[in-house]
């Protein structure tokens, strides 16, 4: 029997703008990406049946194949006839930590650990890029969950250039967990309001793309100035997402007055991260943010910045 155990990293996004939309149907976006080590525990264990089969015991998570670790498995198989019966099956087990619903590519992170780790089970010998490629048929956010580390996304989000690591910072991540955010639902509602701000045409896209390249949130990573990067955060969904969410505002608000770095949501939320210089900081931010709001309902986690999307072992 053959074994893998990888961390799938959560994301976050230290920048997200929404800049028009697409033919295909999707958004076209410029987003600065952040792994972060909050992670699930993916195990991919071989199989003596030519099955795929998903064990997730988080009640919001499905253990069957509408689940993105299922669809990722289900997707190698078809594009490598003949392997699962050459070689056989294959059980996916999901250790969740990741918050479900919250804006942290958590499902997606499951699914870039699953390329990976099949890869290696089934000796594939694909390279970053070609999972990258295969990682997009099942959702924009999966090519950057294979690389991680920090990237400009752009595109849809699967087009990636990396950026230097910005190695040191720690952040506090929170959500109510009964709060949940639907990502179409955010980008519907974003259309609504603010697409008559979208550019329209291609060539519009590529100059918004290199103001933004070489403006002052790529310029602080580039330079690896967390004060700079602080003052840049900037999240175009937050602009619908929090008065349709008040709780969640009010949830920001409450950690933008504790004194961290910045505080920004998360993608299509309702996750919300403030910036912390050191581990100390950041675990004296969540006991602070824990004392404000001692409600049960809130999760509160401290992370720090990661170089990696998926990590063997652990
Ligand atoms: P993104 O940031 O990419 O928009 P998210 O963090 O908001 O994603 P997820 O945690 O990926 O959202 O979950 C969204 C939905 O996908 C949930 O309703 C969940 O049931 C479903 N889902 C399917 N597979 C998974 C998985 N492996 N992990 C988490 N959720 C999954």
């Amino acid at each position: 029997m053959r074994l893998y155990s990888l961390l799938a990293a959560a994301k976050i996004n230290l920048y997200l703008e929404i800049v028009g939309h697409r033919p295909d149907g999707f958004h076209e976006l410029i987003m600065v990406m952040q792994s972060v080590s909050l992670c699930d525990r993916i195990t991919i264990r071989s199989l003596g049946v030519d099955e795929i089969r998903v064990r997730c015991d988080h009640p919001l998570v499905p253990a069957d194949k509408t689940n993105l670790a299922y669809k990722a498995a289900a997707l190698v198989v078809e594009r490598f006839p003949g392997v699962m019966a050459k070689l056989g099956g294959v059980e996916i087990t999901i250790d969740k930590h990741i918050p479900v619903g919250a804006g942290l590519a958590g499902g997606s992170s499951n699914a870039a650990a699953v390329l990976v780790g099949l890869d290696l089970l089934w000796n594939l010998g694909l390279t970053q890029a070609e999972l990258q490629t295969l990682g997009a048929e099942l959702g924009s956010d999966v090519p950057f969950c294979v690389s991680g580390g920090t990237a400009i996304a752009t595109g849809r989000g699967e087009q990636l250039d990396p950026l230097p690591g910005i190695d040191g910072l720690h952040l506090v991540l929170a959500k109510y967990e009964s709060e949940f955010v639907s990502t179409p639902w955010a980008y519907n509602t974003y259309r609504a309001e603010y697409g008559d701000t979208y550019l329209a045409d291609t060539q519009s896209w590529q100059a918004r793309q290199s103001q933004v390249r070489s403006g002052e949130m790529v310029g602080a990573v580039a330079h690896r100035n967390a004060h700079a990067l602080a003052q840049h955060l900037c999240n175009d969904f937050e602009k619908i997402v929090l008065p349709a969410h008040p709780k969640t505002a009010a949830l920001k608000a409450t950690m933008a007055e504790l004194g961290g770095l910045g505080t920004l949501m998360s993608g299509s939320g309702p996750s919300v991260f403030t910036l912390a210089e050191s581990e100390a900081e950041a675990e004296s931010l969540a006991a602070s943010l824990r004392a404000a709001l001692p409600d049960p309902d809130l999760g509160v986690w401290t992370a720090q910045f990661i170089s990696s999307g998926v990590q063997l072992g652990g």
